[in-house]
């Protein structure tokens, strides 16, 4: 499971940290993405079949699905965003989410998973005003994240 993370994978890494950083009002949250991924708290695993997930010991995990080839540094940067706000969320939520779901006979991990997708949104929407320029990349990525959540949950993220 754990062992050491590739040198191009760590370079990538930093890359979409530094990029978060770049963005106003991002730079906290790329301080502490480095801190995590200096004492290990980021890893990857090659055989890992989900984009990402975040553990409850404070560790995000990634496959190598942000880091094909296709992929961009902006998809990366995005999905650590997402990672990193479940690591904000009280443990107890995903379980609340679970039966939320249930007796509403909705998505079990909507409730769950919705704010994590908003807090990449919101990131994705700073992106695009502080580098214009690149509206075609954060465009692509704004429909990735959303397409991913309607699909996944059945609702559109507001
Ligand atoms: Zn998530």
């Amino acid at each position: 499971m754990s062992g050491e993370i590739p040198g191009a994978v760590r370079e990538r890494l930093s890359q979409a940290i530094a990029l978060i950083g770049s963005v106003p009002g991002y730079e906290a949250e790329a301080e502490s993405l480095r801190e995590m991924l200096v004492a290990g708290r980021i890893r990857y695993v090659a055989t890992m079949e989900d984009r990402a997930h975040a553990g409850l010991l404070g560790t995000i995990t990634l496959g190598p699905e942000p880091f094909a080839p296709g992929g961009t540094l902006l998809g990366l940067a995005e999905t650590l965003v997402h990672e990193r706000f479940h690591l904000t969320q009280n443990p107890l939520e995903k379980t609340v989410s679970f039966w939320a779901g249930v007796a509403t006979k909705s998505d079990v991990m909507a409730r769950y998973e919705k704010p994590a997708y908003q807090a990449a949104e919101n990131f994705l929407r700073r992106f695009a005003q502080t580098f214009p320029a690149l509206a075609t990349e954060s465009d692509t990525e704004l429909f990735a994240v959303r397409s991913s959540f309607e699909s996944s949950y059945g609702e559109v993220l507001s």
